[in-house]
């Protein structure tokens, strides 16, 4: 895989005392990564359990053994800083730049094995959970990265989605960032995340039957002509690039939600060209800045979430990145309660266009 890594990123595979896989990755010239880890782990945890709702068609995954993960440890016992002065984290390493490891308490895990039908359709909880650590800062945050930083997160997400896409059984690939406290994040350190699903998501499901039905009726692609309208009209576009534009979706759901294109459809970030992949960092960066600028608490919370199309509708879906906070005011949050929750049908308290707006507006 070491090929969809575009240079002069260098990549070293290691395995932690477990046998989860770590890789760091860095930019420019190769870095010896050589440190071992001393540490003495107990064994990986049962394997977890998908679930077919037969209601809703929904895939649920069952992992029970997640119960006894870390939770909010103390700066000083964080797992995702390197290794130092005698103190043993994930990552053995005394710095990195970015470093990729398997979740020691993954939801799903391992290999695909036969499914059970009828009301209960069940398998294992095959895949894959990874977590992304984006600098060994533990203090700072993606928005303070540097524009060659973020390239480097670019590069090891992408690199990271061909090797996963090729796994046994491993339908679907997510990589991911929640940020704040108030998301629900279980360690501070600066990290996202991938989930290599062995299933289609929900959401995913319902956009393909989307574009699937927009095909039939009108003989184009929904993303294409989506992204034009939006383009065209301008009312909800936060920024423009040459090669992507952001805009608040026009029933966005979230308070304050962008959604960021390449405007050539690709399906995933492996077949992002050197030009897009260029130019992402700095209008990610910019996004995430503006963000934090909304409602003058400083780091607002947020869900960052890459859209890439399974194997079974690379040519239909488009890649995209949405994102957005539960945050709607400085001091109150968006819950998702009966309404939401019950229903999966949203009220957003915030208007789209407003919302736009206000993300033009704190350019700086
Ligand atoms: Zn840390």
């Amino acid at each position: 895989m070491a090929g969809t890594v575009t240079e002069p990123t260098a990549r070293t595979a290691t395995t932690l005392a477990d046998g989860r896989e770590l890789i760091y990755y860095d930019s420019g010239a190769a870095v010896p990564r050589n440190a071992v880890d001393r540490r003495p782990l107990d064994p990986r945890p049962p394997a977890s359990q998908v679930r077919r709702d037969p209601v809703t068609g929904d895939w649920v995954t069952v992992a029970a053994h997640r119960q006894a993960r870390t939770y909010q440890p103390p700066a000083e016992e964080c797992p995702l800083c390197p290794s130092r002065d005698g103190r043993l984290s994930e990552i053995p390493a005394d710095d990195y730049q970015v470093a990729v490891f398997e979740n020691r308490f993954p939801s799903l895990a391992g290999l695909p094995g036969e499914l059970t039908g009828g009301l209960r359709t069940a398998g294992p909880g095959a895949g894959r959970c990874e977590v992304v650590c984006f600098t060994a800062d533990h203090d700072t945050s993606f928005a303070d990265l540097s524009e060659s930083r973020a390239r480097l997160v670019l590069d090891a997400w992408t690199d990271r989605t061909a090797a996963l896409s090729a796994l046994p059984g491993v339908e679907q690939v997510y990589c991911f960032e929640n940020r704040g406290a108030e998301i629900g994040v279980t360690l501070a350190h600066p990290h996202g995340q991938i989930y290599a699903f062995p299933f289609t998501t929900p959401r995913t499901t319902r956009m393909a039957a989307r574009a699937s039905a927009h095909r039939t009726a009108t003989g184009r692609n929904l993303f294409d002509d989506l992204l034009a309208a939006e383009r065209a009209d301008g009312e909800r576009v936060v920024l423009a690039g040459e090669h992507w534009t952001a805009f608040v979706p026009f029933a966005a759901r979230w308070p304050y939600e962008v959604h960021l294109y390449p405007h050539r459809r690709v399906p995933d970030l492996t077949a992002l060209d050197d030009a897009e992949r260029a130019e992402f960092p700095g209008l990610y960066l910019d996004l995430l800045r503006r963000f934090d600028r909304l409602f003058g608490t400083g780091r607002t919370p947020y869900i960052s979430a890459w859209h890439q199309a399974p194997a079974a509708h690379r040519d239909e879906l488009a890649l995209h990145l949405e994102l957005f906070t539960i945050r709607r005011t400085a001091d109150k949050l968006k819950y998702l309660a009966g309404v939401e929750s019950g229903m999966d049908a949203f009220v957003n308290d915030v208007s789209p266009e407003h919302a736009a707006q206000r993300l033009r507006e704190v350019a700086r």
